[in-house]
This record gives structure tokens, sequence and C-alpha cells, in this order.
């Protein structure tokens, strides 16, 4: 099978692995793993931070960021896109009390033009407005990745209005390696930065949240209390720091192939993609109505080998990653070709459920 669906299904190879056996651990949450705290002064030292807290998962430590930041009753602004507000379950009013606000976009990035008006005025009526989020690179909005100039323009009027920043980095080093700028430099238009250390670096888990001293201090207390204070975690740790030294430059290798793979479909007739706004590792790609669902195309594409999820209607995403090598892309694209030359729709409906012949 050549797995599409996600750069989450990476596994480990075998040097992260040997460097997990290997790894130095005590009990974390007394502040005794030395893998742990290598790996977060790493991190902080990297994005130009004071500090950096180990995470189980990317939304436990969005979720962690959105606490240190607010108090119940506060509101965040977000792209209407992002995972923060559809994503982690509701967990920004569930576990901090916030009101989220989902502001559309174009390709789910936000410009002070979106925003400039939504700040509540200071009464007695209103929340607190506190938090812009914003992704880097852009998930289901289509993999965008901002440009360091749109984000400065951003966090200086966010900042002029009393407001803080959080980034979802969950791939902020595909950002990084897309948008030709450096961690540091990414990493100075937010006050904290929650970065996934399973998608595209491919560790087995984990996620880590940057910020001040005392953003990090309060980060940890909610971790804490959101359950995910964890004790010999430098083994998963280690994985973490092979990856940040080994699996950040080889990125570059991902977007060649999604810009291929979105070359590739554009030519077959009956499917829209467009290279041009495929900008990192994910391809977001459209299939003629006349031919079927995306949820058929998804069936018929399993049936060949290949698994790239439906995103509801006539859409799919393709993510690339360390687990599709370049050559799989050519085969990817030659089993598109096929369901649509073949009838896709009609093979999906054999077997598909109790009202099928
Ligand atoms: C994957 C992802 C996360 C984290 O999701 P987990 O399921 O917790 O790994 C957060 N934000 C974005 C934009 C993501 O794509």
């Amino acid at each position: 099978m050549i797995d599409l669906r996600s750069d989450t299904v990476t596994r480990p190879v075998a040097a992260m692995k040997q460097a997990m056996m290997d790894a130095e651990v005590g009990d974390d949450v007394m502040g005794e793993d030395p893998t742990v705290r290598h790996l977060e002064s790493m991190v902080a030292d990297l994005l130009g931070k004071e500090g950096a807290v180990f995470a189980c998962s990317g939304t436990q430590s969005n979720q962690m960021g959105l606490r240190a930041h607010c108090v119940p009753g506060d509101e965040l602004l977000i792209n209407a896109t992002g995972h923060i507000g559809i994503f982690e379950c509701g967990g920004p009013a569930a576990l901090s009390g916030i009101t989220v606000r989902q502001i559309e976009a174009p390709k789910g990035m936000l410009s002070v033009a979106d925003l400039e008006d939504k700040p509540r005025v200071d009464d007695q009526h209103y929340c607190r407005t506190r938090l812009v989020c914003l992704e880097n690179t852009t998930n289901i909005a289509g993999g965008f990745v901002y440009s360091l100039g749109q984000l400065q323009d951003v966090s200086g009027w966010a900042w002029s209005q009393g407001l803080k920043m959080h980034l979802d980095g969950a791939r902020f080093f595909n950002a990084t390696v897309a948008g030709g700028y450096t961690p540091a430099e990414l990493a100075a238009c937010f006050d904290t930065i929650s970065i996934c250390f399973s998608k595209g670096l491919g560790c087995p888990m984990g996620s880590i949240l940057a910020g001040s001293q005392e953003e990090v201090r309060l980060a940890r207390r909610a971790r804490k209390m959101f359950g995910g204070a964890m004790r010999q975690s430098g083994m998963m740790a280690a994985a973490a720091v092979y990856a940040l030294e080994n699996h950040v430059d080889r990125m570059q290798q991902d977007h060649d192939n999604a810009q291929r793979l979105a070359t590739l479909l554009a030519q077959i007739d009956g499917v829209a993609a467009d290279p041009a706004a495929t900008e990192s590792n994910l391809v977001f790609f459209e299939i003629d109505p006349e031919l079927g669902t995306a949820v058929q195309l998804s069936a018929a594409l399993r049936e060949r080998g290949v698994l790239i999820g439906p995103m509801g209607g006539q859409k799919l995403r393709a993510a690339t990653h360390l687990d599709v090598a370049e050559s799989d892309i050519s085969v990817v694209a030659e089993a598109v070709a096929d369901c649509v030359t073949s009838g896709f729709a009609e093979q999906a409906l054999v077997g598909s459920g109790p009202y099928s012949k």
C-alpha cells in the first residue's frame, strides 16, 4: 500500500528506534529526564524562545498554549479552517472556557484586513478578545505557506492591540523549508508555537510548545491537568531529537513529490489539480462529479493499493511524507488515471453495502 492519507502514518526508521533504545531517561514530572530536557532546550534555542515543553500530541500542545494565554470567558480568533476550531473536539471551550471566533479567509490565511475589526471593545457586555491563532502551513485550507512579511504584518498589528499570537505549527518545518525562512524568524512572529513530531518529522508520537518562561510554566501546569505529563518520556524525546537532526532538510523531497503528483494529476481528464497552488506536502484535487464522488474514488484507489483520503464531496487530499518514495508518485498518478478510465463509480457500488447487487 502507498499511504497518502496523512503524514501522520510515518513509521520510525531503524536509526530513530536505536536512538530511542539508547536514550537516557528519568522521571520527567520530577524534571529528571535528561533527554526531554535536552529536547526542550534544543527547540527553545532553535526557535529563539525562553523555553519549551514536550507534549503527547499536537492537539495537546495547542490546548496547553491556549490555556497559557487565556482565562475562561476569553475569545480567540482563528481562520475558519483552523484545526484548533474544528478538529480538537471543542477543546478551547471544554478545557479553558474559550470562545472560538472562526474567520473566513482566502487560503485559510488571516491578514490584518481580516482581523482588524474583530477585537471586542472593552465593555462589560463583551468577552475579552485575547489571542490570534494561525496555522502554518495550513492544513485543510490547502497546505499553504505564509510569507514572513505576511506574518510580521499580522503579529505587528496583534501586539499593537494587546493580543497574543499562537502558531499551530503542526507542520512548522514544512513551512520553514517551503517558506525559505529560519525557525527563529518564523517563531519571532508568535508568542507561543506548537510543533508536531509525529507528522513529516517521522516520530511515533510527540509535540512541543515553545514560548516565554511564564507561558511555558503555565503550559506545563495545563499539560498536567490535561493528563499529558509523562514519566520516562525521554525515549520519545530521543526520537524527536533524531528527527530534528535528520528529517528536516529532507522535507524538500516531500514537497518536490507533492509538486510532481499535482502536475501528473492535472494531466488526467476529469481530475482538477493545481501545481501552482501546491505549496508544501499536501496535494488537494477534485474529481469530476460526472465520474463519481471522492469517497468512491478513494475506495477504488484502495483496490489498487493506494490510500488517499476523501475530504467530502469531490475533494481528496494526498499527503507526501517520509514513507512515500519518489518512485511511488507515478504509481499513484497511474492508479488515479486507471480509476477514471475504468469507471470507478460503478465498481465502488459492488459490495459497498446492503443495497448493492
Ligand atoms: C495534525 C495537526 C494537529 C495535531 O493533531 P494530532 O491529532 O493531535 O496529532 C494540529 N494542527 C494541525 C494543523 C494539524 O494538521
